[in-house]
């Protein structure tokens, strides 16, 4: 067996949702609405599965979908992009980190990752041979500072992995921290991983910032996108990557033996979806923004404190800030089984020196889940003293 894999714990996420089953408590650990989703997108689904083509698109995705991605940047972005020869649809974005990472890291290179990082990263750039570096972000702001990447870069750094919004932080990068970091990658001539999956999750009339429009990075980034996070279906996993011919050519050679294709009805419907008023996209934003101020405000009454939230499906409470000292993976370990709610503890996206303090909650649940859960947050404050 590899050891890589057989060594490797089952994912956070899968864990908790399991003790979430076992304990009966509330599920505000993976990320997953429970509400919410456009019901003329299941419809378009629907349609293409019972009428529609059912049998090998093409493999770089249905020209539909990838005209409409084009067409959806080009509006909502400005980024211009070459449907034909710039767009690849995958199996979620989870393959197109796979497809990127196999197709642009070679063993010895030096990939460089952001921690808190989502939990899919390591293994795969391990898995490729490359060499992590890392680097540390720390609440409460999770800010990129410029000492921090010039201690990580190095002649060897070959790969950059970003995930702006971040998850769990819930925070977005400023333009200053995409400007200071794209300068660092031109210099060392590298390629950014650019997994923006909550792009268009951002609120407080936040824009998303792709880094790809940074000086010198249209040639050198693969924007990562997930139409499951677009249009809150988390299950369909339709996914792309973006990059200029000459990556793109390489990051569809990985695709087409990882999956070749993904399901031809779930893409027509994410064509359909992409291509939705903006009333859409500011109607889904403000929901959010009104659970997670129900969630942070409720949590706030019932005396935790909670760090702010940009972005994503998330927020935070800040357990040393709250007086706890448990830490985080004993906490969430204790409110599942005593408190009767499940969260992710934050340690989990660190591969060395964790942050220990930070646990994060989904809110993209509807408002009788959220206030059920802060029911039992409220009598869990108790618990925790
Ligand atoms: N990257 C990040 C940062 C995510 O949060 C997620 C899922 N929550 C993914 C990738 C995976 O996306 P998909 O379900 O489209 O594979
Ligand atoms: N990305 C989701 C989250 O952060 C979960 C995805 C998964 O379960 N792999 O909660």
């Amino acid at each position: 067996m590899n050891p890589l894999y057989a060594n490797l714990p089952t994912t956070i996420f899968e864990k908790m949702s399991l003790l979430a089953r076992e304990t009966g408590a509330i599920n505000l650990g993976q990320g997953f609405p429970d509400a919410g989703w456009p019901r003329d997108v299941l419809e378009a689904a629907a349609r293409a599965l019972t009428e529609g083509y059912n049998q090998y698109p093409p493999m770089l995705g249905i020209p539909e979908l990838r005209q409409a991605i084009a067409d959806h940047y080009r509006r909502h972005q400005a980024i211009d992009l070459d449907w034909q020869t710039e767009i690849t649809v995958t199996s979620g974005a989870t393959e197109a980190l796979a497809a990127s990472i196999l197709a642009l890291v070679s063993p010895g290179d030096e990939v460089l990752m952001i921690q808190p990082m989502y939990d899919a990263y390591l293994p795969m750039v391990k898995q490729a041979g490359g060499v992590p570096k890392l680097i540390r972000l720390e609440p409460p702001e999770w800010r990129l500072t410029e000492t921090a990447l010039a201690e990580a870069f190095t002649p060897r750094t070959r790969i950059v992995l970003l995930n702006n919004p971040l998850n769990p932080t819930a925070t977005m990068f400023s333009d200053e921290e995409l400007a200071l970091l794209a300068r660092f990658v031109v210099a060392h001539d590298a390629v950014v991983i650019s997994d923006e999956v909550w792009e268009h999750v951002v609120f407080d009339g936040r824009a998303h910032s792709p880094i790809m429009a940074q000086p010198g990075m249209r040639e050198r980034t693969v924007k990562i996108g997930s139409g499951g996070k677009i249009f809150s279906l988390t299950g369909w996993k339709v996914g792309w990557m973006c990059a200029a011919p000459r990556l793109n050519q390489v990051l569809a050679r990985a695709h087409q033996f990882l999956t070749f294709t993904t399901p031809p009805n779930l893409q027509a419907a994410i064509a359909y979806g992409l291509g939705k008023t903006d009333d859409y996209f500011t109607t889904m934003r403000a929901d959010f923004a009104r659970s997670r101020d129900r969630l942070a405000s409720g949590l706030e009454t019932a005396g935790w404190k909670t760090l702010p939230s940009a972005g994503t499906y998330f927020l935070s409470v800040d357990l040393a800030a709250s007086g706890i000292a448990l830490d985080d993976v004993a906490f969430c370990d204790r409110l599942a089984r005593e408190g009767d709610v499940v969260a992710i503890p934050v340690s989990a996206f660190y591969a060395e020196a964790p942050v220990t303090s930070v646990v994060r909650f989904c809110f993209a649940k509807t408002d009788a889940t959220i206030d059920a859960a802060l029911e039992r947050m409220a009598k869990a404050r108790k618990l925790f003293g």
